[in-house]
């Protein structure tokens, strides 16, 4: 019977094809395990001389120098500073991929938060005569639960990236609440720039590792085209989503949502904030 044995084939074909992609997908998850492990371990084994580096020359510093010796210090400690946040990101995506970094829900002042993270990038902001702006809107909600040190991570990096690739004009951060229920609320951020843009067809690449808009972007911006991937992978294993809007030469626009949810009255975080 014809019908008989080309369906015995096509089932036999098929129970072939599924053990072969069932192996074909463990070893691709065996090799992604063996290659974040051994990431893990080389990030952690640099990082720690490096550190020490670091912190002699900032030893050295302090001491009696010429202004040469000065000069090539501060070379040193630059460079160590940029191997440690590119280690530091490559300790990071490895962890995300891995699904080891972790979470922590924790009660915090968003609003204390955010003056916070601003605080820190307009001292970048200022060296390079750009306004850096925070509106936060009456709406925000003050006392949330989640991760702050991720918040801000993700924070510090779009605002960083909105700052390196602005040369005139200002960065706004805004904030608002989108949608809450008695328990949660869902936060939008968005932060705009002024700044160089990105080209419409490489809008799309951003986010993937390694990569940056324009070749020549490592070369005078410096970067390694790793923080968007971070950040991407933050903002999901945090439930929220990422978008990215641009116009070539007039500035970028990016914008993430991010549930939280809603301090109740036993883990009230204590006011220490001015407004
Ligand atoms: P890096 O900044 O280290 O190059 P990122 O992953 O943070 O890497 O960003 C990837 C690329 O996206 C950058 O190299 C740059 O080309 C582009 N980009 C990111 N943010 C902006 C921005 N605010 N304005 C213009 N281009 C940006």
């Amino acid at each position: 019977n014809d019908t008989y044995i080309s369906v015995g084939t096509d089932i036999t074909d098929r129970i072939l094809t599924d053990i072969e992609l069932k192996k074909a997908k463990e070893s691709a998850e065996e090799s992604l395990k063996v290659k974040n492990e051994f990431l893990a371990n080389m990030s952690h084994e640099i990082r720690t001389p490096l550190n020490a580096i670091i912190g002699f020359t900032d030893l050295l510093l302090e001491t009696k120098l010429t202004t040469e010796q000065k000069l090539h210090l501060e070379t040193m400690q630059n460079s160590g500073e940029i191997l440690l946040s590119l280690i530091n990101d490559v300790l990071d995506l490895s962890k995300l991929e891995s699904g080891k970094l972790e979470i922590e829900v924790i009660p915090f002042n968003l609003h204390k938060q955010l003056n916070e993270v601003v605080r820190l990038m307009k001292i970048k902001a200022r060296e390079k005569n750009i306004s850096l702006n925070l509106e936060i809107d009456s709406n925000t909600p003050k006392e949330v639960v989640g991760d702050p040190t991720r918040l801000g991570q993700i924070l510090l990096n779009l605002i960083g990236n909105a700052i390196k690739f602005t040369n005139k004009g200002s960065v706004t951060v805004s904030v608002k609440q989108l949608k809450e229920s008695t328990k949660s609320t869902t936060v939008f951020f968005e932060i705009q720039d002024t700044g160089i843009g990105i080209v419409s067809n490489k809008i799309n690449t951003v986010f993937g590792a390694f990569t940056q808009a324009k070749s020549d972007t490592s070369r005078i911006y410096g970067g390694t085209g790793l923080g968007l991937t971070i950040v991407k992978k933050l903002v999901s294993l945090l439930s929220g989503q990422i978008t990215v809007e641009s116009k070539f030469g007039k500035g970028s626009v990016f914008k993430f949502t991010l549930p939280l949810q809603k301090s109740s009255s036993k883990t009230k975080v204590e006011e220490h904030e001015e407004d």
